[in-house]
């Protein structure tokens, strides 16, 4: 369940934060920026405001706004979970809704993120994440895509990608249906990405994994690797 923690403020999606961290790391965080709604990426969030409940900050949940109607109607509904954007009080909320618009850089914490729609069988989106001249990219859930890739040939200074596959080949059509990719697709868009960048594959489904690993290896491309759980990088 997709989850990563960035400078230790800041989480990009929300699928295991509650499972990955103590409570006194998730106290830390001060906001969540969300690729899309899915529930492998958004599954912690609810226990995550349980968590932080009568905190004085509120936690912000950053998203285009599609992705944030979809958590607003379908979770946090007061039938499902609570809405706490009026929990304790309105005054003093547990969430906070910041709704950003695509393609435009906004600033969360000492980072400037930027959202790029991707190609998911729901409104999902990439995120360029850049600091002081460097950045990196994450693609969120997609298929083959062509937005993310212009943008990222214009970033300077970019020094990682992280880019999902899901199946394997094997599982092409469940793929397909799903809009996610394999690792038969990835020559492809790597081939639209800038050069002897680094990209760390993850969003594998368990099931897919050892055929994943090794039609990954069958590619012999050396910018490629399989990200592992709880790794830390330092850009
Ligand atoms: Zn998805
Ligand atoms: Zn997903």
């Amino acid at each position: 369940m997709t989850c990563f923690l960035v400078d230790g403020e800041c989480a990009l999606d929300a699928g295991s934060l509650t499972e990955a961290l103590p409570l006194s790391a998730q106290r830390r965080i001060r906001r969540v920026v969300l690729t899309h709604a899915h529930l492998d990426h958004v599954a912690s969030l609810p226990f995550l405001l349980e968590n932080l409940y009568g905190r004085r900050e509120p936690l912000e949940l950053l998203a285009p706004a599609p992705v944030l109607a979809v958590l607003r109607r379908d979770l946090f509904n007061g039938r499902l979970w609570p809405d706490f954007t009026r929990l304790p009080s309105r005054a003093k909320p547990t969430l906070r809704y910041r709704a950003v618009a695509p393609e435009r850089p906004f600033r969360a914490g000492g980072l400037s993120w930027t959202a790029i729609p991707v190609d998911h069988i729901v409104p999902a989106y990439g995120y360029v994440v850049a600091k002081t001249g460097r950045a990196v990219l994450f693609s969120g859930d997609t298929q083959p895509t062509g937005r993310l890739w212009t943008r990222a040939r214009r970033v300077p200074n970019l020094k990682a990608i992280f880019l999902e596959v899901s199946f394997s080949d094997a599982q092409a059509a469940v793929a397909r249906a799903s809009c996610h990719l394999t690792p038969r697709q990835l020559p492809a868009e790597l081939a639209k990405a800038p050069g002897r960048v680094p990209v760390y594959l993850y969003h594998m489904k368990p099931p897919s994994l050892p055929r994943i690993r090794r039609e990954v290896e069958a590619l012999r491309e050396p910018r490629l690797r399989l990200l592992e759980s709880e790794r830390s990088f330092r850009f």
